[in-house]
Order: C-alpha cells, then structure tokens, then sequence
C-alpha cells in the first residue's frame, strides 16, 4: 500500500488578520502519480490550502493551525521553506514576479547555482529541463519577452529543475488565452504521466 506524499488530517487554518478559520477541518490525501485539481469560488480558501503546503504559511503569512499536514510523513510546519522548497515546487498566478535571470537559461539555472551546481552539469540539466517543458529553443531570450504561455514553462522549468516530487500551480489559466491555457493543461498532463511513479 502506497503511502499518501501529501496528507492533511482534520486540519484548520485562522490567519492572524481574520475571526474565522479560513481553513475548517481537511481531510486530504494525495498519492505519488495524482493529478488533483482544487476547484471552487474566489476567496474558498484555494491559494491558503497550496501556502500551507509550499510553507509560505507560517513562513511569510502568520496564523494558527490545528490538525496535521504532512509530506512525505514529515509535518510541514517543522521544516524551513528552503527544505519544503526540494519536495515541492509552486507556480505562481503572477508570473512576472518570478524571474530572476537575465535570460531563460538563467532563469532555469537559478537553484542549480544556488546548489553549486558545476557548469558542464548546470548546461546540461537546464537544456533537458526545458526540453520537458518546450521551451528550449528560447534559452538565449529574456524572460521579458516571452507569451503568457512561455513565461509559464519556464517558471515550471525553475521548479522542476530541483528535482521536486511535487509541482502545484495556483490558477495555472489565470493569465492565458484559451488556446495557450488548453496548451498548459496538455503540458502538464505529459509531465504527469512521463514523470510520474508506476
Ligand atoms: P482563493 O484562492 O480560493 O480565492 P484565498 O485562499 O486567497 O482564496 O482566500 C480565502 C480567504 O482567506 C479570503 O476570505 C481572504 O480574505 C482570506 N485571506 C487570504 N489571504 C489572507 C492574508 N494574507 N491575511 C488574512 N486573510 C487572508
Ligand atoms: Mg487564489
């Protein structure tokens, strides 16, 4: 029997700023290989439930939880954000935000040089990573210059370029057109089913 990567045992989040648990009593588990889609209205709670997964809570938003989140068997709320960042990698709905890199390769490189990666190993990681993603023939470009849809493969490549177990994304369609959005879900559906565990 496989073990749940992600579990959430009658688990509750208040933020500081708010009388009312935003988050009241989950009950979630998640196996290696799943691909789950969070749906609901604007302002259920979506975004807190993948913070408290990624560890943006309690790390950069402050509140009180009850119950137990674990991943991979291991409470997040003991971990730093630096090691929940190896196991899980978040998308963000604003993608702007997230380039660091002059260039895509760069921006790609960026936790491979934080790890000290060597150059030759780097090159090579950065060009398979953007290969999975489709986004290879762009490496020389700056970020800046890329669709909606391309910046969006290369924030994936800058998290699954850590070797992440788990990729979350927060309204991956937010800010795509309905042809680039039906491209995204595509891409994620190939990733899902080539990198997943049999
Ligand atoms: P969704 O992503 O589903 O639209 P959110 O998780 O962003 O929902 O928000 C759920 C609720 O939590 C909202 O009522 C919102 O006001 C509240 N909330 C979100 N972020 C914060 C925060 N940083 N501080 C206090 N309350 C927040
Ligand atoms: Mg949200």
């Amino acid at each position: 029997m496989k073990e749940p990567i992600i579990k959430f045992e009658d688990f509750s989040f208040q933020y500081d700023a708010q009388a009312e648990p935003t988050l009241k009593h989950i009950n979630l588990e998640i196996y290696p290989g799943e691909k789950l889609l969070i749906a609901g209205p604007s302002g259920c709670g979506k975004s807190t439930l993948t913070h408290c997964m990624n560890g943006l809570i309690p790390f950069a938003y402050s509140g009180e939880s009850t119950g137990t989140l674990t991943i991979r068997g291991r409470e997040t709320k003991t971990q730093s954000i630096f090691e929940i960042s190896k196991t899980i990698g978040t998308v963000l709905q604003d993608l702007d935000g997230q380039f660091i890199g002059l260039t895509v390769a760069e921006d790609i490189a960026f936790a491979l040089e934080n790890a000290c990666v060597n150059q030759t190993d780097m090159k090579k990681e950065v060009l398979e990573t953007a290969r999975k993603v489709e986004i290879a023939d762009h490496l020389e470009h700056s970020p800046d210059a890329l669709s909606g849809g391309q910046k969006q493969r290369v924030s994936m490549a800058g998290v699954m370029v850590n070797q992440v177990e788990i990729l979350l994304f927060d309204e991956p369609l937010a800010n795509l057109d309905p042809a680039t959005g039906k491209r995204a879900i595509e891409i994620i559906d190939q990733i899902q089913k080539k990198q997943a565990p049999l």
